[in-house]
């Protein structure tokens, strides 16, 4: 088991853990705090102050003031980036801090924090910042009789929500961008998971970062939450998590007339044809649906499996999932740690009841593990009708729901039966057919024998209920930060 480091206990022990506003670390203003637990054992690891509205107007103020004041949004786009890889190169020095930390917080498994969190978020920072300094602010448009050209540049104060799922990959999914193209950002994270975000906030006072560009504000998602999407200060807002939440905030941000991105899970399929390597699939599903205890918006959830082939990839399958190993997040041997929450271990559980009660088979029962203390869910298979909740629904587990199938158009309308759009698979060794059927889905990512494939440079956003407003991760999103205006002279 790795120990927690020193500079964790001391971090944690500084309780209640601030927010950081105009880059100071300040308690919050009505004095509320809520406490973060570490899912492997249910216990306290710190208590955090509870921002509300008074709190989320002084932020905004901080950003707006910082924006107009601190030289950020004017500043060239190269002397932003050096801050940025500053920030990138302080987060790569204190990975070890930031991965325990992570993994504490959310239970994920200590090299899964390390090799894919921690690393996603200075990455994000990195390839940010390089665009921002290619980025053409100036772009002349060919007009007879006009001297006319785009002008962009950065829009203000962006607001964004986070979940708890990935606090610090999507921080800097989420912020890179608006950074790097000049905006200043509020940021509410998680009350689930505040901690990595608020540890970020010391890199960025040591990296340089100017005070008021980055302010992040934990509390709850109907306080803090609320009034950063309701806040007439904003220039943008963009949010990742439920639909239901995403729903409100689209309607704080149509009230304010903002642009709005929403990321909003999913529900994704992988289509399983019969000439697939049967044990290779299986695998890369199982590692699929049990990454992050499957708390992955874009996973497989729904196995549409060839009816040819359909009992033997069960067989495999299953094999998989039984073998994977169940554990706290520290320990190495960990392969899937807990979901995040007491909360959330009852929604899946829920679900695996509901399921069973509308009709599906557990192929494998799965469910609650009272072996280990925290909130852990062993990994589940059912099996049944496409109108089963459970095919419906984003459970948010280690749940994957299977399906047969016999012809394409078949596997293509099951898929089709969600509302959701994020992200599906088709596994085939045929791949002009995999790339054919890959097309006709609607979703905003289709990947070919591979499920969760991510690059900087390689879109990642959503259709449907997934959400809307552009996605992340590309030269799009950072345009999406840059507010264009037409500068135009007649002459003679
Ligand atoms: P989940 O169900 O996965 O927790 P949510 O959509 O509830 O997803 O939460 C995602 C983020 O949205 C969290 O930071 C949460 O605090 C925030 N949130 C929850 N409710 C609201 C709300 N009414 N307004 C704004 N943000 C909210």
């Amino acid at each position: 088991m790795a120990a927690v480091l020193p500079q964790i206990k001391k971090f944690l022990a500084d309780e209640p853990l601030r927010l950081y506003i105009g880059g100071k670390f300040v308690p919050a203003v009505a004095g509320g705090t809520f406490e973060t637990r570490d899912p492997g054992t249910g216990q306290v690891l710190s208590r955090v102050a509870a921002g509300e509205a008074a709190d989320i107007d002084a932020a905004v103020g901080a950003a707006q003031k910082a924006f107009d004041k601190s030289g950020w949004a004017s500043m060239p786009a190269n002397d932003r980036a050096v801050v940025l890889h500053r920030l990138a190169d302080k987060v790569d020095e204190h990975a070890d801090v930031l991965s325990q930390l992570e993994s504490l917080d959310v239970g994920k498994p200590l090299g899964q924090a390390a090799g894919f969190d921690v690393p996603s978020l200075s990455q994000a920072l990195r390839y940010f910042a390089d665009l921002a300094v290619q980025a053409r602010l100036r772009e002349p448009i060919a007009l007879r009789g006009l001297e006319a050209y785009t002008y962009r540049s950065a829009y203000g104060v962006c607001g964004f929500i986070i979940p708890w799922n990935f606090p610090l990959l999507l921080l800097g999914w989420n912020i890179a961008p608006a950074l790097a193209a000049g905006n200043t950002v509020v940021v509410k994270p998680a009350e689930d998971t505040p901690l990595s975000t608020l540890y970020f906030c010391h890199l960025a006072q040591m990296a340089g970062v100017p005070a008021g560009v980055m302010n992040v504000v934990p509390g709850f998602g109907s306080t803090a939450g609320a009034a950063l999407a309701a806040h007439s200060g904003l220039a943008r807002i963009a949010f990742t998590g439920s639909p239901e939440v995403g729903r409100m905030v689209a309607v704080a941000a149509a009230k304010n007339l903002i642009p709005c991105k929403l990321e909003l899970g999913g529900k994704g399929a992988a289509i399983v044809f019969d000439d697939v390597d049967i044990p290779q699939t299986a695998e890369k599903l199982a590692q699929a649906v049990t990454l992050n205890s499957g708390q992955v918006c874009c996973t497989a959830t729904r196995w549409i499996i060839h009816q040819r082939i359909y009992s033997q990839f069960v067989d495999a399958v299953k094999t998989k999932m039984l073998a994977v190993r169940l554990g706290y997040g520290l320990d190495p041997a960990t392969e899937m740690g807990p979901v995040v929450s007491e909360k959330q271990r009852s929604r899946v559980l829920g679900y695996l009841e509901k399921g069973q009660a509308q009709g599906a088979t557990a192929v494998l029962q799965g469910g609650a593990d009272s072996s280990l203390p925290g909130y852990f869910v062993k990994p589940a298979l059912l099996a049944g009708s496409p109108e089963n909740i459970c095919a419906r629904e984003e459970i948010f587990g280690p749940v994957a729901y299977l399906m047969k199938f016999s012809t394409p158009e078949e596997a293509i309308d099951l898929v089709h039966r969600s509302r959701y759009g994020l992200a599906n698979s088709v596994w085939s060794s045929d791949v002009t057919r995999a790339r054919k059927v890959a097309e006709s889905l609607v979703a905003g990512n289709s990947w070919i024998n591979a499920h969760n494939v991510f690059a900087y440079g390689l879109p990642y956003g959503g259709a449907n209920l997934s959400g809307f407003g552009g996605g992340v991760n590309s030269p799009e999103t950072l345009r999406d930060y840059l507010r264009p205006q037409s500068i135009v002279r007649p002459y003679d």
